[in-house]
């Protein structure tokens, strides 16, 4: 091994992981909400041949490793995917790449993932990488509760909503109700020829919508569950849902609050499930809701942490 432990730590910060008995390197690149443009795809496939194995591999966390990069090789590499407005990173105690699922085109999908993704990306990824908490932190974007991507499962994850709205007076208390019928959670039940809703199990997916003929479903606006401290891995935890959904704007606000929280409130090497339940969910769910983290921000981003995260 020619390269140094110090040399090997100081480009795993940068996104480069060592190979395995070898002295070469994956450069790991964020896709940012795990959408690349065929020039960006181009790009890699030149640098996997100019510079690695010739071969790319893709990420559970939507990046792209490129091995077998020789270290001295890893500057030329970098201003080479710079060319496509690529960068390398995606590790330490901060906050990962957002992973987004592809809710953007989905026929499921209750609005457009990857933007969103894009969003996260570029305030809470970009706007926060000198920001060192207690272990990582992982963010999800699902686009609907089919939960493709696990949002539940991250230490953060949201997930969209459309929660059914009944008009009684456009009902014409059908034969068959497609309201009914098309419920894939079963929780619509047709009582004196009209369809009541089960809250408890409906999970707010949107499919009846537009399911009545006769516009007795209302267009409702997209709002975002959150879960919080969901984890898997050596430990497994599954998130934790805020009592109420979220707008758009509400959102990006409780996935800013979650990390100050978490740089507050965390200890070196635990993950943001394991500060949720010291401190309690209630709590922490207070915390969420009111602006105070947001109004603490400049003091607890000044605070002194150390990262534990190992991998
Ligand atoms: S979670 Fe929903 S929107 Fe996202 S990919 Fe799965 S089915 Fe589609
Ligand atoms: S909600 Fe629509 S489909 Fe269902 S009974 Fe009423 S009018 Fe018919
Ligand atoms: S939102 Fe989904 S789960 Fe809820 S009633 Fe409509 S179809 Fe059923």
């Amino acid at each position: 091994m020619s390269v140094s432990p110090n040399e090997i730590k100081r480009v795993k910060s940068q996104g480069f992981l060592l190979n395995r008995s070898t002295d070469n390197f994956s450069g790991r690149i964020i896709t940012e909400n795990g959408v690349l443009t065929a020039a960006q795809m181009r790009c890699l496939s030149e640098a996997a041949a100019k510079f690695g194995n010739g071969t790319l591999t893709f990420t559970s966390r939507l990046t792209v490793e490129l091995p077998g990069i020789p270290f001295e090789k890893i500057e030329d590499f970098k201003a080479y995917v710079a060319q496509e407005g690529m960068v390398t990173g995606g590790t330490g105690s901060r906050v990962r790449p957002v992973v987004a699922c592809k809710g953007t085109t989905c026929v499921f999908g209750l609005y457009d993932t990857q933007a969103l993704a894009k969003e996260i990306h570029d305030r809470f990824y970009v706007g926060y990488a000198g920001v060192t908490l207690p272990h990582k932190f992982k963010i999800a974007v699902g686009g609907c509760p089919n939960n493709c991507m696990k949002p539940d499962l991250n230490d953060l994850g949201i997930v969209g909503q459309r929660v059914p709205k009944f008009n009684p007076e456009k009902c014409r208390s059908c034969a068959k109700c497609a309201v009914e019928s098309g419920c894939p959670m079963k929780c619509v039940a047709v009582e004196n020829g009209k369809p009541v809703f089960d809250s408890e199990i409906c999970n707010n997916c949107g499919r009846c919508l537009k399911a009545c003929p006769f516009g007795a479903m209302e267009e409702t606006e997209t709002l975002y569950k959150v879960y919080v401290g969901g984890r898997w891995g050596k430990k497994t935890r599954v998130g934790t849902p805020l009592n109420r959904l979220f707008t758009r704007e509400e959102v990006l606000d409780v996935v800013e609050k979650a990390i100050l929280l978490f740089k507050s409130k965390g200890e070196t090497g635990e993950r943001f499930g394991s500060t949720v339940d010291r401190l309690g969910v209630e709590k922490v769910e207070k915390m969420l809701i009111s602006d105070n983290l947001l109004k603490r921000k400049e003091e607890i981003l000044e605070q002194v942490t150390i990262g534990g995260a190992s991998c």
